[in-house]
């Protein structure tokens, strides 16, 4: 369950694909984020022209890929698709590049991860649809200039402080995905439920959805192991019942926090007394990179509460003490 896309095998990126809207009218939640996309690629259309290059940043699994998809479908256009640490030969991107038909989309996941000399070339292509290719080498070496068709470059980032400024600028559209409220997660995890024809009661859907940090891909990755033990040790059906049970038996604490998030809040806690502390501390204390800290865990532990930032650092609340069963300023509870 881990919310990274990193790691998912070919049978759960098949499964994604399964269960990912395809058009703006399928897609629920990001309502300020749609609302504009949605004028941009209309005037588009309009217009004829391709849409402007868009980034969109946020935590793994709010639907970013999904979002890179629907525009490529709502300006009836193709998409190709490749990510940041893949890309390192300027070779692969001019390929990649020159076999654009005008208005598709370029699609760069983890484009904080791409190698300098590739944003190099990207630069000139954003911006004039051009770009300069190295032909032979030695004494033959020369450039050449290859004229792009008009296309829009979508990249995604959880990681936007990462981003170099010169690339950030590239950016015409810019939008950040937020956390889904159990309202928007439970619709998802019916939609998801309805393609996966699998019966679900609402109260189980509501269930899941409390405990599915706010991410979309972690729902629909807990429904499947839900319908799994409803199929095993049920009759088929997911009513409250069996989705408890299932969640029980997957660990999920009743916030959806994972491993990471538990470790953060623990050592907030035990290792500097509930804070207050410096992000790089307490990073450094987890194992983990202040970045992604700041930018993957934290946004979701301060929007349910667990956290505080105040101007001398981050704080532990009194439902993260409550959470982990401890009590403020005093031995470890029950
Ligand atoms: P990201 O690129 O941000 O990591 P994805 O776009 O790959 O996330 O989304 C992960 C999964 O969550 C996909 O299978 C997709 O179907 C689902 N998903 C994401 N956002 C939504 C949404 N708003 N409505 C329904 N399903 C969604």
């Amino acid at each position: 369950l881990d919310p990274s896309s990193d790691h998912l095998s070919s049978q759960e990126l098949d499964m994604e694909r399964r269960l990912r809207p395809m058009s703006f009218e399928d897609f629920n939640g990001q309502d300020k984020a749609l609302e504009n996309l949605r004028v941009f690629v209309q005037a588009a259309n309009l217009r004829g022209e391709a849409l402007d290059h868009t980034l969109f940043h946020g935590p793994p699994g709010l639907g970013k890929t999904t979002l890179a998809h629907i525009l490529a479908n709502e300006l009836d256009a193709n998409i190709r698709v490749t990510s940041g640490p893949v890309l390192d030969k300027p070779g692969d991107l001019a390929g990649l590049l020159t076999n654009l038909d005008e208005r598709d989309v370029l699609f760069i996941d983890e484009i904080h991860r791409l190698s300098p000399v590739i944003e190099e070339y990207l630069y000139s292509a954003m911006e004039d649809y051009k770009i300069d290719i190295m032909i032979e080498s030695g004494p033959n070496a020369r450039t050449v200039q290859i004229n792009l068709a008009p296309f829009t470059l979508v990249g995604a980032t959880t990681r936007s402080g990462l981003l170099t400024a010169p690339m950030r600028a590239r950016f015409g559209i810019s939008s950040r995905l937020e956390y889904y409220s159990t309202d928007l997660l439970t619709t998802i995890i019916e939609r998801s439920a309805g393609i996966l024809e699998v019966p679900i009661k609402m109260e189980a859907a509501i269930e899941i959805a409390g405990r599915s940090r706010g991410t979309p891909r972690i729902a629909n990755a807990l429904l499947r192991r839900v319908r799994d033990f409803a199929q095993i040790k049920g009759d088929g059906n997911i009513d409250l019942k069996i989705a408890r049970f299932a969640l029980g038996q997957l660990h999920v604490d009743a916030h959806g926090l994972d491993e990471m998030d538990n470790k953060i809040l623990l050592t907030l806690i035990d290792k500097f007394s509930g804070g207050p502390v410096g992000i790089t501390t307490l990073a450094t204390a987890v194992s983990e990179n202040a970045e992604t800290l700041e930018e993957v865990y934290e946004p979701f532990l301060i929007q349910q509460g667990f956290i505080v930032r105040t101007p001398r650092g981050r704080e532990a609340t009194e439902l993260a003490y409550r959470h982990l069963g401890k009590v403020k300023g005093g031995q470890q509870g029950g």
